[in-house]
C-alpha cells in the first residue's frame, strides 16, 4: 500500500510531508485492499455505527460502513448540516478549528467506529472522540489509514483503541 501514496513535500506549506491518498483511491486494488483491510479489522468488533471526518474520512467511513452492513455518520465543518448539530471546537497549531455532528446522530449507548484517512497530531480525532461522548456514545475504535508515528497523535487518544493499516 505504502507504493501506492504519494508523498508531497512542502504541501501545503514548507515543511510538510503530504502523504497522498488519491494515488491510492485510483488503483482498484489499493481502495479495495484498503477497505478490506479495515473490514477484517473490525468485522467482530461489536459497534453501531461508522463515523466519518469531513473530508477524507468521507472517502473511507462510508466503505467500511458498507462493508460491514453499518450506518454511516458525517462529523462536518461549521455550518454544512442542516437540522441541530453539537460542535466541537479544537486547537490547531496556529488557532482553532470546529466540527459538527447532528445531535441526534448518535443515540445514547451506541458504539461508534470513527474513520480517518490520517492520524497526524490527534486533534481532529481526540475532538471527535469527545463529539462522540457528548452524545453519550462510546468509541468503540478509531480507525485510520495512515498514522504519522512520529507526530505522537496516539498520546491524544489515550484509553481509546486505535488501528493504522500504514505507519510512517
Ligand atoms: P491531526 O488533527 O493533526 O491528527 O490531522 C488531522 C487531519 O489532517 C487528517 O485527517 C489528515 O486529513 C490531515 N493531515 C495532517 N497531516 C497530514 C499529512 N502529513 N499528510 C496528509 N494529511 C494530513
Amino acid at each position: 500500500m505504502k507504493q501506492l501514496i504519494r508523498e508531497v513535500p512542502d504541501f501545503p506549506k514548507p515543511g510538510i510531508n503530504f502523504y497522498d491518498i488519491t494515488t491510492l483511491l485510483k488503483d482498484s486494488g489499493g481502495l479495495k485492499s484498503v477497505i478490506g483491510a479495515l473490514e477484517e479489522r473490525y468485522r467482530s468488533t461489536p459497534f453501531d455505527l461508522v463515523l466519518g471526518i469531513e473530508a477524507r474520512g468521507f472517502i473511507f467511513a462510508p466503505a467500511v460502513a458498507y462493508a460491514l452492513g453499518k450506518g454511516f455518520v458525517p462529523v462536518r465543518k461549521p455550518k454544512k448540516l442542516p437540522a441541530a448539530t453539537v460542535q466541537m471546537e479544537y486547537a490547531l497549531e496556529y488557532g482553532t478549528d470546529t466540527l459538527e455532528i447532528h445531535a441526534d446522530a448518535i443515540q445514547p449507548g451506541q458504539r461508534v467506529l470513527i474513520v480517518d484517512d490520517v492520524l497526524a497530531t490527534g486533534g481532529t480525532a481526540a475532538a471527535v472522540a469527545k463529539l462522540v461522548e457528548k452524545l453519550g456514545g462510546t468509541v468503540a475504535s478509531l480507525g485510520f489509514v495512515i498514522e504519522l508515528d512520529f507526530l505522537a497523535g496516539r498520546e491524544k487518544l489515550s484509553g481509546y483503541d486505535i488501528h493504522s493499516l500504514i505507519h510512517y
